[in-house]
C-alpha cells in the first residue's frame, strides 16, 4: 500500500511540535514526513525583541532544525514556499514542487501595516533573524554616527515603537536597557536620547490587568520612554513619522528609527493560495482543518480560532501554537491508522507574562499576578519550556536561559 506523505510547512513553534510528534508516532512504514523551512534553523519568535535591541545575540536565538528533527524518519527541504495549490494537492518552492496527501500550513505571521503610508518602506519590524540583526546594527550605526559627526543631528537619537502591544512593550524594555550602555560606549549623554511609544489605542496593553499595565508603564517611564497613547500614526517618512494632533491637525516626530510593533496577519502564502481567509489567517474547523480542505491543517499565526466566551478571536501566541501542534500531530496520527473521529482543539492557556527587560517584566500566571523579579524568573522559564516542549532537556542546557536574577 502506498505511504501517506504528510508535508509540514514551517519550522517554527507550531511546525515544530507537529513534527517531533509525528516522528515519535509513525514508523517510516506508516508515513512519509516532509519538513520545509526556509532556513535550516528554527527561531524563537518570541526572543527576536531581544535579538533586536542587541540585548541577545542573534545565534542564542536560533538552533538547527537538525537538532531536533530525526533524518531517518523526516525529510527536511530548506526553501521558500511560494504558493499552495490544493486542488493539485501540491506545494509550489522556490527550488521546485513538493506534493503531499496531508498538509500542515505553519508558516506563522507578517507584519501588518494596515496600509499606513510609508510604513513599509521607512519603518523597521521585529520579525525574524534578518530583520532583528538590521534593526540591531541600525541602532548602533545612530549611535556610532552622532558621536562621529560635526553638525550634531539630535534626531538621529530620537526611537520610536509604533504600538503598545505585547511586541511594542516587550522591545521598549530592552531598548530602555540597551540605551545607556550605547550612551557609555560612544561617550554620549543620555539626556540626548528620546524614546517615544505611539499607540492609537486609548490604552497600553489592551487586554492585560490594568494594575500590572499601570506598573508596567511607570517602569519604562523611570528608564526614560515617553509615552503618546491615543495617537494614530497616519504616515512614515525618511526623516520620522506623522501622527494625528487633533482631528484635522498632524504633526512630524523626527526620528532616525522608527520600529512597526503593532499588527501581526497570517501568512502571505494563504492569500494566494485561494484557501478562506480573514486577513491571510484561515478560521479553522474545530479539528485544525481549514473549511472545505480535509487534507489541510492550518495552525500557529495563520489559523484564527474564536475564544467562545468573549466571542473574539484569540491572539496569535506561541504557547497556542505549539497545543495547536499537539493536536494537529494527533490527528494526522489518526487519520493515517484510520482511527476515527478527530480531536476538537481547545486551548490551554496557562498564564501571559510581558517582559519589560531582562531584569523585570509582568504576568498572570495560575491567574496570579506577577511584577519585577519574580515575574522576570517566570518569563524565563516559560522561555526555557518552550525549547523543553521541542527539544527535550538537551536542548534546554544548550539554548536556555539560566541568568536568573
Ligand atoms: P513561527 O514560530 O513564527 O514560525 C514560522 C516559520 O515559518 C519560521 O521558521 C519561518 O522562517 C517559516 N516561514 C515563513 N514563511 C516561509 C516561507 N514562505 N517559506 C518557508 N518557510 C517560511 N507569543 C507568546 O506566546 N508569548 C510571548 O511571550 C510572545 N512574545 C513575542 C515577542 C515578539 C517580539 C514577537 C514578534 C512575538 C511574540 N509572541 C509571543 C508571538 C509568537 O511569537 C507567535 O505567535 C508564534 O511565533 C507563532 O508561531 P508559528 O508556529 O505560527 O510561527
Amino acid at each position: 500500500m502506498r505511504k501517506p506523505k504528510i508535508v509540514v510547512l514551517g519550522a517554527g513553534y507550531g511546525g515544530l511540535v507537529t513534527v517531533t510528534r509525528l516522528q515519535k508516532a509513525l514508523s517510516v512504514d506508516e508515513a512519509n514526513i516532509v519538513l520545509v523551512n526556509k532556513n535550516d534553523y528554527h527561531y524563537e519568535t518570541t526572543w527576536l525583541h531581544e535579538a533586536s535591541a542587541g540585548t541577545l545575540h542573534h545565534d542564542r536565538v536560533r538552533y538547527d532544525v537538525d537538532a531536533v528533527i530525526n533524518r531517518s524518519k523526516v525529510e527536511f527541504i530548506r526553501a521558500e514556499v511560494q504558493d499552495i495549490k490544493p486542488e493539485e494537492k501540491k506545494v509550489i518552492l522556490n527550488t521546485g514542487e513538493v506534493d503531499y496527501d496531508y498538509l500542515v500550513v505553519a508558516l506563522g505571521g507578517e507584519s501588518e501595516t494596515f496600509g499606513i503610508e510609508g510604513l513599509k518602506e521607512h519603518a523597521f519590524t521585529i520579525s525574524n533573524v534578518n530583520t532583528a540583526r538590521q534593526l540591531r546594527d541600525h541602532i548602533e550605526f545612530q549611535f556610532a554616527t552622532y558621536a562621529n559627526e560635526e553638525e550634531k543631528k539630535e534626531e538621529r537619537l530620537t526611537f520610536v515603537v509604533g504600538g503598545a502591544g505585547f511586541t511594542g512593550i516587550e522591545f521598549l524594555g530592552e531598548l530602555a536597557n540597551r540605551v545607556p550602555e550605547l550612551c557609555k560606549e560612544y561617550d554620549i549623554d543620555y539626556s540626548k536620547v528620546r524614546i517615544y511609544c505611539v499607540e492609537a489605542a486609548p490604552m497600553v496593553l489592551p487586554g492585560f490587568d490594568p494594575e500590572l499595565v499601570k506598573y508596567a508603564v511607570a517602569q519604562l517611564e523611570k528608564k526614560g520612554v515617553e509615552f503618546k497613547i491615543g495617537t494614530p500614526i497616519k504616515g512614515a517618512t525618511e526623516t520620522g513619522i506623522i501622527v494625528a494632533k487633533d482631528e484635522d491637525e498632524t504633526e512630524e516626530i523626527k526620528a532616525g528609527t522608527v520600529v512597526w510593533a503593532a499588527g501581526v496577519r497570517g501568512s502571505s502564502i494563504i492569500e494566494k493560495s485561494g484557501i478562506e481567509n480573514m486577513r491571510a489567517r484561515v478560521k479553522v474547523n474545530p479539528d485544525l482543518r481549514a473549511p472545505n480542505h480535509d487534507d489541510i491543517f492550518v495552525i500557529g499565526d495563520c489559523s484564527l480560532i474564536i475564544n467562545e466566551e468573549i466571542n473574539r478571536p484569540y491572539p496569535p501566541t506561541a504557547q497556542i501554537a505549539m497545543q495547536q501542534g499537539e493536536t494537529c500531530a494527533r490527528n494526522i496520527v489518526k487519520l493515517v491508522k484510520g482511527e476515527g473521529d478527530l480531536e476538537t482543539f481547545t486551548p490551554h492557556l496557562k498564564g501571559t507574562v510581558c517582559s519589560l527587560g531582562d531584569d523585570d517584566a509582568i504576568g498572570v500566571v495560575f491567574d496570579k499576578k506577577l511584577t519585577g523579579t519574580k515575574a522576570s524568573f517566570m518569563k524565563k522559564m516559560v522561555d526555557n519550556r518552550a525549547l523543553f516542549l521541542i527539544g527535550g532537556p538537551s536542548l534546554v542546557l544548550k539554548k536556555g536561559k539560566f541568568n536568573v536574577l
